[in-house]
């Protein structure tokens, strides 16, 4: 569900740079937005993120001491990560808006998640409950939100002005 996640996240990126009036499709934020919509993933080996040449090492460590669906699709996961790209962003004196749409792409991933049957726990550690809607990963109602979201970014790119 790699690309749905990557689209997903692109979409609510755009959402919200048309929302706050920041420029979008610069190349820092949206490498940020496509990290932050496929990292939670590092815990599942045939991931799209798991695949890539340093995050598999990465992969490797995480799915020692968790499984899927575990601690990375958590809030308190998005926080942590979140203020680690921030303290980078900080580093390299760069924007922090770049550290926003990591977020944005962190929580589209998590929401995304939560549309399936297996859910996603939020609150880990704190509930263990998952919040879960219903559609099957890969099944026809993925496919319908991979499309939908697609449409959806393509219709916002053509017809807002973002490109500020
Ligand atoms: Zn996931």
């Amino acid at each position: 569900m790699g690309f749905t996640h990557l689209v997903f996240g692109i979409l609510l990126y755009a959402l919200f740079s048309n929302v706050f009036q920041v420029p979008f499709g610069t190349a820092y934020p949206l490498l940020a937005v496509t990290l932050g919509s496929l990292l939670p993933d590092i815990d599942h080996p045939s991931s799209l993120i798991s695949k890539q040449a340093v995050f598999s090492i990465v992969s490797k460590a995480v799915r020692r001491v968790t499984r899927h669906r575990g601690p990375t699709h958590s809030l308190l996961f998005t926080v942590l990560s979140t203020a680690v790209v921030a303290a980078v962003v900080l580093y390299y004196g760069q924007d922090l808006l770049i550290s926003i749409t990591f977020a944005i792409g962190y929580l589209s991933h998590l929401i995304a998640d939560s549309l399936t049957r297996s859910g996603v726990r939020w609150l880990w550690p704190f509930h263990d409950g998952e919040a879960s809607f219903v559609f099957h990963t890969g099944g026809l109602a993925e496919k319908a939100f991979f499309w939908g979201s697609l449409l959806g970014l393509t219709w916002i790119v053509q017809n807002l002005q973002m490109f500020g």
